[in-house]
């Protein structure tokens, strides 16, 4: 048997995972309260509160916690907005763009799909002829491309929805994007985002933070048709999360009560550290991270205009068996790092600066571990 209290301390720098604060470990030991205790109700409405504050929304924009971990943020916006022969447009360049297209593919949805190479940005032009050629009720992106290392640029795909007389909705996976860079829902007129508490919000896996606009709200209410995923429906969540006209709460399914303390801590540290501080500490991290992998000759995958802070794409210099390093990181220096998925598998490493983890000395542990492990 494992002896729990005998885990080693591991170093999270994958793409997730990340390192969990202090405070929320703490806060996941304290006393399970009901799910239904006036006490509890309290912390859900902060958490929905706290959730508007990072996902920048508009405040008549629906957010709440779903019991999942990011997966289930993805499973529910499609389920909850798509209706069989619905027309959905994806932008494709990694795994989480490919995952969509399955989801929405699964749900009877009509889905096209525009593909970019993996390690450069979605791009407008491409995506402006399309939706110009034909009608979609709902264009789905991913902001943080976990796989490749690429920020995706949202605004000027959400301002070509703008010009379209009936403009679909604008969905958004903000997974790895939400706690580590500006995510601005009201100002982008993003209509459906979702995330997940293990990346940068450096919480244990569990919860998926999702938001909904008032549009969305609309269109799902008016929906002909039930939502198909009965765990997943925001019609029937919202009579739990929200108190309804007689401030009663309706059960649907018990919350997961002590990952909803982490989630709340984890929020309260980020909000009090001020998410622009937030941004910079990643932005600094990665600035180090740049540096250091320049001076051991190592290269990343992605423009630097396009990539991500929070999670770099590092090419496996030619002879270097990748698997091995990471074996010696993790064994010798107690550090995960990542692999590379699909066409990128075998080709690079994923070092992650996510949330908790995006601090000097992690990346200078990580940055001599590396060397001593190339040498
Ligand atoms: C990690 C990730 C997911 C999936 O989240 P899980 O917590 O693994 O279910 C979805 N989208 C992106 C961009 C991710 O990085």
């Amino acid at each position: 048997m494992t002896t729990l209290t005998q885990l080693p301390e591991i170093l999270l720098m994958g793409p997730g995972p990340s390192c969990v604060y202090d405070e929320v470990y703490e806060a996941l030991s304290r006393p399970t309260l009901g799910h239904l205790d006036p006490l509890f109700l309290e912390i859900m409405d902060e958490i929905r509160s706290q959730l508007s504050q990072v996902f920048q929304a508009g405040s008549d924009t629906l957010t709440m916690p779903l019991s999942g971990t990011g997966s289930s943020g993805m499973e529910a916006a499609f389920a909850n907005m798509i209706e069989p022969g619905d027309t959905v447009l994806i932008l494709v360049n990694g795994v989480f763009g490919v995952r969509m297209v399955d989801v929405a593919g699964r749900l009877g949805a009509e889905v096209d799909a525009i593909e970019f190479e993996w390690g450069t940005p979605v791009l407008s032009e491409p995506v402006q002829t399309k939706l110009k050629a034909k009608r979609y009720k709902l264009v789905g992106m991913v902001h943080a491309e976990t796989s490749t290392g690429v920020a995706n640029p949202v605004e000027p795909i959400a301002r070509i929805l703008d010009t379209l007389p009936d403009r679909p909705l604008l969905l958004l996976d903000c997974v790895t994007s939400l706690g580590g860079m500006p995510v601005k829902l009201d100002e982008w007129g993003v209509d459906i985002a979702y995330s997940g508490t293990q990346k940068c919000l450096s919480c244990p896996p569990g919860l998926a933070p999702f938001a909904l606009s008032k549009r969305a709200v609309d269109q799902l209410m008016a929906r002909k048709t039930k939502v198909p995923n009965w765990y997943l429906d925001v019609t029937m969540l919202v009579k739990y999360w929200e108190a309804g006209g007689g401030g009663g709460r309706v059960y649907h399914h018990t919350a997961p009560i002590n990952m909803l303390y982490g989630l709340h801590t984890a929020l309260r540290v980020i909000l009090e550290e001020g998410l622009e501080a937030g941004f910079a500490r990643h932005s600094a991290a990665h600035d180090q991270l740049v540096q250091g992998l320049e001076d051991l000759d190592l290269e990343l995958l992605v423009d630097p205009e396009y990539r991500l802070l929070m999670l770099n794409a590092v090419k496996v210099p030619v002879g270097i068996d990748e698997a091995a390093v990471r074996r010696v990181l993790r064994q010798h220096h107690h550090i995960e790092i990542g692999a590379g998925l699909g066409p990128l598998a075998g080709k690079v490493w994923r070092i992650g600066l996510m949330g908790h983890t995006a601090r000097a000395a992690n990346v200078k542990r990580v940055l001599e571990a590396l060397r001593l492990s190339l040498d």
